[in-house]
Protein backbone atom coordinates (compact mmCIF):
# COMPACT_ATOMS: atom_id res chain seq x y z
CA UNK A 1 0.00 0.00 0.00
CA UNK A 2 1.04 3.50 -1.14
CA UNK A 3 0.29 6.43 1.18
CA UNK A 4 -2.93 6.06 2.43
CA UNK A 5 -6.05 3.25 2.26
CA UNK A 6 -8.58 3.80 -0.24
CA UNK A 7 -11.62 2.52 2.11
CA UNK A 8 -12.00 1.04 5.62
CA UNK A 9 -11.49 -2.48 3.94
CA UNK A 10 -7.89 -1.97 2.45
CA UNK A 11 -6.92 -1.29 6.28
CA UNK A 12 -8.30 -5.14 7.49
CA UNK A 13 -5.46 -7.00 9.16
CA UNK A 14 -1.80 -6.63 9.26
CA UNK A 15 -1.96 -6.43 12.81
CA UNK A 16 0.16 -5.90 15.52
CA UNK A 17 2.89 -8.78 17.61
CA UNK A 18 3.88 -8.06 21.18
CA UNK A 19 5.60 -10.12 23.93
CA UNK A 20 3.78 -10.40 26.84
CA UNK A 21 6.16 -9.69 29.86
CA UNK A 22 4.99 -8.37 33.00
CA UNK A 23 1.86 -11.23 32.69
CA UNK A 24 3.99 -13.93 33.00
CA UNK A 25 6.46 -12.52 35.56
CA UNK A 26 3.67 -11.65 37.58
CA UNK A 27 2.52 -15.63 37.24
CA UNK A 28 6.26 -16.42 38.24
CA UNK A 29 7.75 -16.37 35.19
CA UNK A 30 7.38 -18.56 32.10
CA UNK A 31 10.01 -21.00 30.22
CA UNK A 32 8.24 -19.97 27.03
CA UNK A 33 8.04 -16.65 25.34
CA UNK A 34 4.53 -15.88 24.94
CA UNK A 35 3.55 -13.08 21.87
CA UNK A 36 0.12 -12.40 21.18
CA UNK A 37 -1.41 -10.93 17.69
CA UNK A 38 -3.71 -7.62 18.73
CA UNK A 39 -6.60 -7.97 16.26
CA UNK A 40 -8.69 -5.18 17.79
CA UNK A 41 -6.18 -3.15 15.83
CA UNK A 42 -8.32 -3.94 12.82
CA UNK A 43 -11.08 -0.98 11.73
CA UNK A 44 -13.67 -2.99 13.04
CA UNK A 45 -12.24 -4.41 16.50
CA UNK A 46 -11.80 -7.86 15.97
CA UNK A 47 -10.37 -10.50 14.46
CA UNK A 48 -13.67 -11.11 12.26
CA UNK A 49 -12.89 -7.95 10.28
CA UNK A 50 -10.18 -10.43 7.98
CA UNK A 51 -13.20 -13.12 8.00
CA UNK A 52 -16.11 -10.41 6.87
CA UNK A 53 -13.84 -8.75 4.52
CA UNK A 54 -12.83 -12.38 2.36
CA UNK A 55 -16.26 -13.81 2.48
CA UNK A 56 -17.32 -10.42 1.06
CA UNK A 57 -14.83 -9.61 -1.40
CA UNK A 58 -14.72 -13.66 -2.73
CA UNK A 59 -19.07 -13.38 -3.32
CA UNK A 60 -18.62 -9.97 -5.64
CA UNK A 61 -15.72 -11.91 -7.23
CA UNK A 62 -18.12 -14.92 -8.17
CA UNK A 63 -20.71 -12.66 -8.84
CA UNK A 64 -23.26 -13.17 -5.42
CA UNK A 65 -23.11 -9.94 -4.27
CA UNK A 66 -23.50 -6.62 -6.59
CA UNK A 67 -24.82 -3.09 -6.46
CA UNK A 68 -28.38 -3.18 -4.80
CA UNK A 69 -27.36 -6.50 -2.99
CA UNK A 70 -27.71 -7.76 0.54
CA UNK A 71 -25.77 -9.29 3.21
CA UNK A 72 -27.84 -11.11 5.64
CA UNK A 73 -26.70 -12.90 8.58
CA UNK A 74 -27.72 -14.14 12.10
CA UNK A 75 -25.30 -12.73 14.82
CA UNK A 76 -25.00 -10.69 17.43
CA UNK A 77 -21.24 -11.36 18.03
CA UNK A 78 -17.75 -9.71 16.77
CA UNK A 79 -19.01 -10.56 12.71
CA UNK A 80 -21.73 -8.33 12.68
CA UNK A 81 -19.99 -5.46 13.37
CA UNK A 82 -17.21 -6.88 10.90
CA UNK A 83 -19.71 -7.13 8.11
CA UNK A 84 -21.96 -3.71 8.84
CA UNK A 85 -18.25 -2.07 8.98
CA UNK A 86 -17.36 -3.94 5.26
CA UNK A 87 -20.79 -3.71 3.70
CA UNK A 88 -20.76 -0.39 4.82
CA UNK A 89 -17.43 0.68 3.34
CA UNK A 90 -18.34 -1.31 -0.07
CA UNK A 91 -21.69 0.29 -0.21
CA UNK A 92 -24.17 -2.77 0.48
CA UNK A 93 -27.32 -2.87 2.65
CA UNK A 94 -26.47 -5.13 5.83
CA UNK A 95 -29.66 -6.91 8.03
CA UNK A 96 -28.27 -8.59 11.14
CA UNK A 97 -30.50 -10.95 13.22
CA UNK A 98 -30.20 -11.59 16.68
CA UNK A 99 -31.93 -12.86 19.78
CA UNK A 100 -33.24 -9.91 21.86
CA UNK A 101 -30.93 -10.47 24.76
CA UNK A 102 -27.78 -8.69 22.76
CA UNK A 103 -26.57 -5.78 24.60
CA UNK A 104 -28.15 -2.76 24.64
CA UNK A 105 -24.35 -0.88 23.00
CA UNK A 106 -23.84 -3.87 20.43
CA UNK A 107 -27.24 -3.02 18.93
CA UNK A 108 -26.09 0.33 18.71
CA UNK A 109 -23.58 0.13 17.12
CA UNK A 110 -24.43 -2.05 14.63
CA UNK A 111 -27.44 0.52 13.71
CA UNK A 112 -24.96 3.95 13.81
CA UNK A 113 -22.72 1.66 11.28
CA UNK A 114 -25.90 1.42 8.71
CA UNK A 115 -27.10 -1.89 9.54
CA UNK A 116 -30.23 -3.10 10.19
CA UNK A 117 -31.03 -5.11 13.07
CA UNK A 118 -34.03 -7.81 13.70
CA UNK A 119 -33.81 -8.96 17.09
CA UNK A 120 -36.08 -12.74 17.24
CA UNK A 121 -37.19 -13.81 20.82
CA UNK A 122 -34.38 -15.18 23.61
CA UNK A 123 -36.39 -18.34 24.10
CA UNK A 124 -35.72 -19.61 20.45
CA UNK A 125 -31.63 -18.76 20.96
CA UNK A 126 -29.38 -18.59 17.75
CA UNK A 127 -31.77 -20.91 16.20
CA UNK A 128 -34.57 -18.20 16.19
CA UNK A 129 -32.03 -15.60 14.28
CA UNK A 130 -31.17 -18.49 11.75
CA UNK A 131 -34.46 -19.23 10.73
CA UNK A 132 -35.45 -15.16 10.35
CA UNK A 133 -31.96 -15.45 7.86
CA UNK A 134 -33.89 -17.86 6.40
CA UNK A 135 -37.34 -16.30 6.06
CA UNK A 136 -35.29 -13.29 4.59
CA UNK A 137 -33.72 -15.35 2.07
CA UNK A 138 -36.91 -16.02 0.13
CA UNK A 139 -38.78 -12.56 0.37
CA UNK A 140 -35.49 -10.14 -0.45
CA UNK A 141 -33.98 -10.06 -4.41
CA UNK A 142 -30.63 -10.32 -3.99
CA UNK A 143 -29.76 -11.39 -0.71
CA UNK A 144 -26.78 -12.68 0.38
CA UNK A 145 -25.98 -15.22 2.90
CA UNK A 146 -22.27 -15.65 3.91
CA UNK A 147 -22.88 -18.18 6.89
CA UNK A 148 -19.25 -18.42 8.86
CA UNK A 149 -19.43 -21.93 10.49
CA UNK A 150 -19.18 -22.92 6.61
CA UNK A 151 -17.95 -19.83 4.39
CA UNK A 152 -14.57 -22.12 3.00
CA UNK A 153 -13.26 -17.96 3.30
CA UNK A 154 -13.16 -17.85 6.69
CA UNK A 155 -10.24 -20.39 7.32
CA UNK A 156 -8.52 -19.36 3.81
CA UNK A 157 -8.51 -15.97 4.86
CA UNK A 158 -6.25 -16.83 8.39
CA UNK A 159 -4.47 -19.36 6.01
CA UNK A 160 -3.29 -16.29 3.40
CA UNK A 161 -2.84 -13.44 5.65
CA UNK A 162 -2.86 -14.01 9.57
CA UNK A 163 -0.51 -16.86 8.98
CA UNK A 164 1.42 -15.16 6.81
CA UNK A 165 1.79 -12.40 8.74
CA UNK A 166 3.18 -14.62 11.84
CA UNK A 167 5.32 -16.68 9.76
CA UNK A 168 6.77 -13.03 8.92
CA UNK A 169 6.84 -11.54 12.54
CA UNK A 170 8.49 -14.55 13.99
CA UNK A 171 11.03 -15.21 11.25
CA UNK A 172 9.64 -18.76 11.08
CA UNK A 173 10.73 -18.92 14.91
CA UNK A 174 7.14 -19.58 15.82
CA UNK A 175 6.90 -23.45 17.73
CA UNK A 176 3.25 -23.13 18.77
CA UNK A 177 -0.19 -21.68 18.76
CA UNK A 178 -2.74 -21.27 21.18
CA UNK A 179 -6.40 -20.43 19.62
CA UNK A 180 -9.78 -20.15 20.57
CA UNK A 181 -12.52 -22.17 18.73
CA UNK A 182 -15.74 -20.36 17.59
CA UNK A 183 -16.18 -20.97 13.44
CA UNK A 184 -12.76 -22.52 14.02
CA UNK A 185 -11.60 -20.57 10.56
CA UNK A 186 -8.74 -19.07 12.94
CA UNK A 187 -7.32 -22.12 14.31
CA UNK A 188 -8.17 -23.92 10.79
CA UNK A 189 -6.03 -21.23 8.88
CA UNK A 190 -3.26 -20.45 10.97
CA UNK A 191 -2.66 -23.96 11.62
CA UNK A 192 -2.90 -24.65 7.66
CA UNK A 193 -0.54 -21.54 7.32
CA UNK A 194 2.19 -22.67 9.76
CA UNK A 195 2.08 -26.27 8.99
CA UNK A 196 3.07 -25.43 4.87
CA UNK A 197 5.91 -23.69 5.97
CA UNK A 198 6.55 -25.85 9.34
CA UNK A 199 5.27 -29.41 9.85
CA UNK A 200 5.96 -29.23 13.76
CA UNK A 201 4.24 -26.41 14.63
CA UNK A 202 1.82 -27.23 17.65
CA UNK A 203 -1.23 -26.68 17.31
CA UNK A 204 -3.72 -25.88 21.06
CA UNK A 205 -6.93 -25.43 20.96
CA UNK A 206 -8.94 -23.36 23.03
CA UNK A 207 -12.94 -24.13 24.31
CA UNK A 208 -14.93 -23.54 27.23
CA UNK A 209 -14.73 -25.94 30.25
CA UNK A 210 -18.42 -25.82 30.11
CA UNK A 211 -19.19 -26.44 26.62
CA UNK A 212 -16.39 -28.86 25.88
CA UNK A 213 -17.21 -30.11 22.58
CA UNK A 214 -13.57 -31.01 21.18
CA UNK A 215 -12.79 -32.30 24.33
CA UNK A 216 -15.47 -34.86 24.27
CA UNK A 217 -18.17 -33.24 26.39
CA UNK A 218 -21.54 -31.85 26.14
CA UNK A 219 -22.62 -28.31 24.81
CA UNK A 220 -23.93 -26.17 27.84
CA UNK A 221 -23.79 -22.64 28.67
CA UNK A 222 -20.49 -20.33 28.94
CA UNK A 223 -19.72 -17.18 29.57
CA UNK A 224 -16.76 -17.00 26.37
CA UNK A 225 -18.75 -14.97 23.66
CA UNK A 226 -16.57 -15.68 20.35
CA UNK A 227 -15.86 -19.40 21.47
CA UNK A 228 -17.68 -23.07 22.04
CA UNK A 229 -20.28 -22.76 19.44
CA UNK A 230 -21.14 -26.57 20.91
CA UNK A 231 -20.97 -28.59 18.01
CA UNK A 232 -17.89 -28.75 15.05
CA UNK A 233 -18.38 -26.57 12.77
CA UNK A 234 -17.31 -27.21 9.11
CA UNK A 235 -14.99 -24.66 9.08
CA UNK A 236 -13.41 -26.26 11.69
CA UNK A 237 -10.45 -29.00 10.84
CA UNK A 238 -9.64 -31.05 13.97
CA UNK A 239 -7.14 -33.26 12.15
CA UNK A 240 -4.76 -29.98 12.63
CA UNK A 241 -5.15 -30.05 16.27
CA UNK A 242 -2.67 -31.28 18.87
CA UNK A 243 -4.59 -30.57 22.43
CA UNK A 244 -7.68 -28.57 23.42
CA UNK A 245 -7.43 -26.99 26.51
CA UNK A 246 -10.50 -26.20 28.55
CA UNK A 247 -10.87 -22.81 30.15
CA UNK A 248 -13.32 -22.06 32.96
CA UNK A 249 -15.41 -18.60 32.86
CA UNK A 250 -13.79 -18.02 35.87
CA UNK A 251 -10.34 -18.11 34.88
CA UNK A 252 -10.82 -16.31 31.56
CA UNK A 253 -12.54 -13.48 32.92
CA UNK A 254 -9.23 -13.15 35.83
CA UNK A 255 -6.93 -13.59 33.68
CA UNK A 256 -8.14 -11.27 31.40
CA UNK A 257 -8.79 -8.40 34.36
CA UNK A 258 -5.20 -9.21 35.33
CA UNK A 259 -3.45 -9.15 32.12
CA UNK A 260 -5.20 -5.54 31.62
CA UNK A 261 -3.29 -4.17 34.51
CA UNK A 262 0.11 -6.30 33.97
CA UNK A 263 0.50 -4.75 30.54
CA UNK A 264 -1.93 -1.96 29.36
CA UNK A 265 -3.62 -4.03 26.80
CA UNK A 266 -7.42 -4.21 26.56
CA UNK A 267 -8.63 -7.03 26.02
CA UNK A 268 -12.07 -9.35 25.64
CA UNK A 269 -13.15 -12.34 27.49
CA UNK A 270 -11.67 -14.67 25.22
CA UNK A 271 -8.48 -13.07 25.09
CA UNK A 272 -8.56 -13.66 28.98
CA UNK A 273 -9.28 -17.59 28.15
CA UNK A 274 -6.23 -18.05 25.25
CA UNK A 275 -4.00 -15.75 27.41
CA UNK A 276 -4.62 -18.49 30.41
CA UNK A 277 -3.70 -21.41 28.44
CA UNK A 278 -0.75 -19.50 26.70
CA UNK A 279 0.56 -19.15 30.46
CA UNK A 280 -0.26 -22.67 31.41
CA UNK A 281 2.29 -23.90 28.47
CA UNK A 282 4.89 -21.53 28.55
CA UNK A 283 5.26 -22.23 32.46
CA UNK A 284 5.91 -25.90 31.78
CA UNK A 285 9.51 -27.02 31.77
CA UNK A 286 9.54 -29.18 28.43
CA UNK A 287 8.73 -25.52 26.50
CA UNK A 288 11.63 -23.83 27.71
CA UNK A 289 12.81 -21.36 24.99
CA UNK A 290 9.94 -22.03 22.89
CA UNK A 291 7.77 -19.16 21.32
CA UNK A 292 4.15 -19.47 21.37
CA UNK A 293 1.70 -17.46 19.71
CA UNK A 294 -1.56 -16.66 20.66
CA UNK A 295 -4.36 -14.27 19.27
CA UNK A 296 -6.37 -11.45 20.46
CA UNK A 297 -9.49 -11.73 19.30
CA UNK A 298 -10.93 -7.85 20.37
CA UNK A 299 -10.81 -5.79 23.06
CA UNK A 300 -12.83 -5.29 26.55
CA UNK A 301 -14.99 -1.98 25.27
CA UNK A 302 -16.82 -4.60 22.98
CA UNK A 303 -17.34 -6.47 26.91
CA UNK A 304 -19.22 -3.38 28.77
CA UNK A 305 -22.18 -5.43 29.50
CA UNK A 306 -20.88 -8.56 30.36
CA UNK A 307 -19.42 -10.59 33.55
CA UNK A 308 -16.19 -8.68 32.77
CA UNK A 309 -16.87 -5.56 33.89
CA UNK A 310 -19.57 -6.66 36.48
CA UNK A 311 -17.40 -5.91 39.85
CA UNK A 312 -16.88 -2.72 39.00
CA UNK A 313 -20.51 -2.67 38.66
CA UNK A 314 -21.23 -4.04 41.73
CA UNK A 315 -23.03 -6.49 40.50
CA UNK A 316 -22.12 -10.41 40.26
CA UNK A 317 -24.30 -12.85 37.92
N1 LIG B 1 -13.14 -14.79 20.27
C1 LIG B 1 -14.02 -13.89 19.87
C2 LIG B 1 -14.31 -12.72 20.74
C3 LIG B 1 -14.65 -14.04 18.65
O1 LIG B 1 -15.57 -13.13 18.26
C4 LIG B 1 -14.34 -15.15 17.86
C5 LIG B 1 -15.02 -15.33 16.57
N2 LIG B 1 -16.34 -15.88 16.70
C6 LIG B 1 -13.43 -16.09 18.31
C7 LIG B 1 -12.84 -15.86 19.52
C8 LIG B 1 -13.13 -17.38 17.57
O2 LIG B 1 -12.70 -17.27 16.26
P1 LIG B 1 -13.11 -18.34 15.17
O3 LIG B 1 -14.55 -18.12 14.83
O4 LIG B 1 -12.21 -18.06 14.03
O5 LIG B 1 -12.90 -19.71 15.72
Amino acid sequence: MTGWAHDASELVGRTPLVELTRFPARAGGAAATILAKLEMFSPGGSVKDRVAKRMICDAESQGLLRTGSTVIEPTSGNMGVSLAMIAAARGYRCILTMPDTVGLERRLLLQRLGAEVMLTPARQGMRGAINKVIELRTTLPYAWYPQQFYNQANPRAHREETAVEIWEETGGAVDMVILGVGTGGTLTGIAEGLRERKPEVEVVAVEPASCAVLSGGRPGPHRLEGLGPGFIPDTLRVDLIDRVIPVSDQDAVATAIQLMQDEGLSIGISSGAVAWAALQEARKEENRGKIIVTLFPSAAERYLHTVLFDDLRGKTR
